[in-house]
């Protein structure tokens, strides 16, 4: 950066708009905590997001796999999340996995069928988990529906930037935003910071962290594209005959690009996504954001010949059918809250008395046995009337790997409009805020499964004492013993974890 600077004369910001909850960020976390908020009650909602759709990373970066919402039969991801799946569900082409009531099936068909999609687990005998794969595009049209349903309570703002929270002492008391109109400022009762990357309570006074190990998921960027016009199914079929020249494809593949990636159902299975790994980047830095726009569209159409001649017998009419159309991002600052989720919450499962969701983890790490995730991590410290829900939760360098994924990020934007309607009806602050109030909404109105809650039927509890939690059974340490331990997930298998979260975040 320069050393020179330049000092900006004080203006006055014209108020746009009043309102009771402000959502700044439309993805997963701040539509449902739009959505959330209106269904509680409040009849006074802005959603402000800055681009011209609602999804962020799942709409909009092509992140299309929404895993592990069960654990063995029951499906302890609910609510909004579900939602998704039952609305898409009635639109062709645009959702594609198994039903809650197939989880737990130990069936070898349906475990084939679905293994790829919600994710078989892993401890034997493999049985179905809920999950599914969907249309980016019919979920940022059903995700407008949903507002619109809305539309007495919600006051939609796209193409509107949020840049600095008001702040009277240590209260929020609105947002600063940019647009085409201008600078501009709305006030509000509660604010949801759901931009992802903390943008708000970064400029809030509350403490965030952007401390992340280098070998976590959340460290790396993605440009997400698909490829149209070749079978999945087939593709699969030629991988299993073809070991070695599969690697060598994925290897020639990761070469050009100079990152991992890798070729993900979709939907339907004419179309197929591209994940991928761009290590070490950091989506809130433009050189990281611009090097990862450019560096990877400039190899995509070697990439596309690479498929072409390896593997002409699946991919001779194959053809990039687009580019999402915003840089994916998993993860950079993030808010060190009231508490702050640990490796070790894992290891030994809490209970959470202001648990507002339960979060199912990948099957890898404990056999998609959930967690109970707490109010106070998504309540910032040191600041009142500030929320924040979705992938920039308080989590440690480590934890963020796995609390950052989408069910959470619905799971926790769900609660975060619940309790911010909470506080304005009953005229509390967020660290005041009623929380069994909160969940009674949550699991009485909104079908979120609570821990102890008198809502929830009872057979939650039973089942996750039935499986001992999935993580300390003999059969989950030997899973975790024969798996391959060099996966994505590696430093639960490795370490453990640090079990003084704040501690490891402090560097
Ligand atoms: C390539 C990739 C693959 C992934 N794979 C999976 C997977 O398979 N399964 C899974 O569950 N998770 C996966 N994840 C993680 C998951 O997609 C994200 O963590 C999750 O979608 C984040 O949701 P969010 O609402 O917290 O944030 P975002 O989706 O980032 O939403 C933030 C929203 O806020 C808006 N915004 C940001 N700043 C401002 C501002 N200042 N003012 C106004 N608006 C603003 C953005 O435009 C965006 O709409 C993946 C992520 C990536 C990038």
């Amino acid at each position: 950066m320069n050393a020179k600077t330049y000092f900006e004369p004080q203006t006055a910001v014209p108020v746009y708009d009043e309102c009771d909850v402000l959502v700044v960020g439309g993805g997963s976390a701040g539509h449902s905590a739009a959505v959330a908020a209106a269904r509680a009650g409040c009849r006074n909602v802005i959603l402000m997001e800055r681009y011209g759709y609602c999804g962020g990373d799942v709409t909009g970066g092509y992140v299309l796999l929404i895993p592990s919402l069960s654990f063995h039969e029951k499906t302890y991801v609910r609510g909004i999340q579900e939602e998704w799946f039952t609305r898409l569900s009635k639109i062709p082409g645009a959702v594609r996995g198994p039903s809650a009531d197939l989880a737990g099936s130990t069936d070898p068909q349906l475990v084939a069928e679905w293994g790829d999609v919600g994710g078989a687990t892993h401890i034997p005998p493999a049985r179905v988990c809920h999950g599914f794969m969907l249309d980016p595009t019919q979920l940022k049209i059903e995700m407008d529906v949903m507002l619109y349903e809305l539309r007495n309570s919600i006051r939609v703002m796209y193409h509107s930037l949020g840049v600095k929270p008001i702040m009277e002492n240590n209260v929020c008391r609105g947002v600063v935003f940019e647009s085409k109109e201008g600078r501009r400022a709305i006030l509000a009762k509660v604010v949801i910071d759901a931009t992802g990357d903390a943008d708000l309570c970064r400029l809030s006074g509350a403490p965030t962290s952007s401390a992340i190990d280098d070998e976590c998921r959340c460290s790396s960027t993605a440009l997400v594209y698909r490829i149209g016009g070749f079978s999945k199914r087939a593709y699969n079929e030629w991988r299993e005959k073809h070991p070695e020249e599969s690697k060598r494809l994925f290897d020639a593949v990761a070469e050009i690009h100079g990152f991992r990636s890798a070729i993900i159902a979709g939907p339907t299975d004419d179309v197929s996504w591209v994940n991928n790994w761009q290590p070490k980047r950091d989506c809130s830095k433009i050189t990281d954001q611009t090097a990862t726009e450019m560096g990877t569209r400039l190899k995509l159409r070697s990439i596309l010949e690479q498929y072409r001649s390896a593997c002409p017998e699946v991919f001779a009419n194959a053809f990039l059918y687009d580019i999402a159309p915003q840089l994916g991002t998993r993860g950079s600052h993030r808010i060190v809250g009231e508490y702050v989720i640990g490796a070790n919450d894992w290891a030994f499962p809490k209970e959470h008395e202001d648990c507002i969701a339960w979060h199912c983890t990948v099957d890898t790490l404990n056999d998609n046995a959930p967690i109970e995730i707490p109010y106070r991590s998504i309540l910032p410290q040191k600041v009142e009337n500030l929320l924040a829900p979705g992938r920039h939760i308080s989590a440690d360098r480590i934890a963020i790997d796995n609390v950052n994924l989408i069910p959470q990020c619905v799971g926790t934007g769900q609660a975060a409009g619940v309790a911010a309607a909470v506080a304005v009806a009953e005229g509390t602050g967020t660290h005041a805020v009623n929380v069994a109030r909160v969940q009674d909404i949550l699991a009485g109105e909104q079908d979120v499964p609570l821990p102890r809650n008198s809502h929830t039927d009872p057979s939650y509890t039973e089942c996750l004492v039935a499986h001992e939690y999935g993580l300390y059974t003999a059969a989950a340490k030997r899973a975790r013993e024969s798996h391959d331990a060099a996966g994505a997930y590696r430093h639960w298998t490795l370490s453990g974890g640090s079990g003084d979260a704040t501690k490891t975040d402090a560097e």
